[in-house]
């Protein structure tokens, strides 16, 4: 007998999760389970709110506007990545939200868009719709954890306030055809990735001379800032992650 492994629905909740826990869905919700998906009473979802793991669900009330879910049993507990944060300068708008997706697939627990000297002013970020589509590949991805998406900082304000005991991975195309080597540190980490027109002179001096960066080659090529973040975030997962 043929059996197909029916993947679930996966839906993130701004809600607690436990048993007997009931869920009231709003209209995107409701439209996307009832009228997309096209479930009805009855119907079985996986829920993950970021806290309490994955959960089954059934469907109780289905409506056009709205519904309510019941919470049944705990799937899976709660996984979050390692304390990786990502900090890039946004890029144009479907390539920004291209990093913010991969972010989340490859494990980032925070991610922070940063204005540098070089970022591009017309490269404004809305930040819900950031996070709206790292919920949206956190439930495709099948995680349990979404990270949050700061609003735009200067990197200056940001290296002001950096907390020292962090090590920032600051890719530097400056040092494109090093050997790519990153400093096996335990601990915290940022990854650090520059905008189109990379960094400013002023700002590689002053990251340099930080105790805590570490300028890194991602190889003998100039890379996209979309491609440095896939690859940044893949060399540091590889060695100080949780991929080993
Ligand atoms: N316009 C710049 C390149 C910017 S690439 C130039 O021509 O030099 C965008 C960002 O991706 C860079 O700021 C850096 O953070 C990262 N990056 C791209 N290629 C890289 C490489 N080979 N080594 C280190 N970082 C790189």
């Amino acid at each position: 007998m043929l059996r197909f492994m029916a993947s679930k629905v996966r839906l993130y909740v701004d809600h607690p999760l436990g048993v007997g826990q009931s869920v009231p869905l709003n209209r995107d919700q409701a439209h996307y389970l009832f009228g997309v998906m096209r479930l009805g009473v009855g119907g079985v979802i996986s829920l993950i709110n970021s806290r309490d793991g994955e959960w089954d669900a059934i469907v109780e009330k289905a409506g056009n506007k709205g519904g309510v879910l019941a919470c049944q049993a705990q799937t899976r507990g709660l996984q979050t990545p390692p304390d990786l944060w990502l900090v890039f300068a946004p890029i144009r708008k479907e390539r920004t939200a291209f990093i913010v997706e991969k972010a989340v697939e490859l494990g980032a627990a925070r991610i922070m868009p940063v204005r540098t000297d070089f970022t591009q002013s017309a490269n404004r970020i809305r930040t819900d719709k950031l996070q709206a589509h790292a919920i949206e590949a956190s439930e495709q991805c099948g995680g349990t954890f979404v990270p949050p998406v700061d609003d735009l900082v200067k990197l200056e304000r940001l290296l002001a306030d950096w907390p020292k005991d962090r090590q920032l991975m600051f890719c530097d195309e400056t040092a494109i055809g090093a050997p790519v080597r990153l400093p096996v540190m335990p601990g915290p980490w940022a990854v650090l990735i520059g905008p189109e027109g990379g960094f400013s002179p002023a700002e590689r001096d002053k990251l340099r001379a930080l105790p805590f960066a570490h300028a890194v080659s991602l190889g003998p090529r100039i890379l996209r800032a979309d491609t440095a973040a896939v690859a940044a975030l893949t060399l540091w997962q590889q060695a100080l992650g949780d991929w080993g």
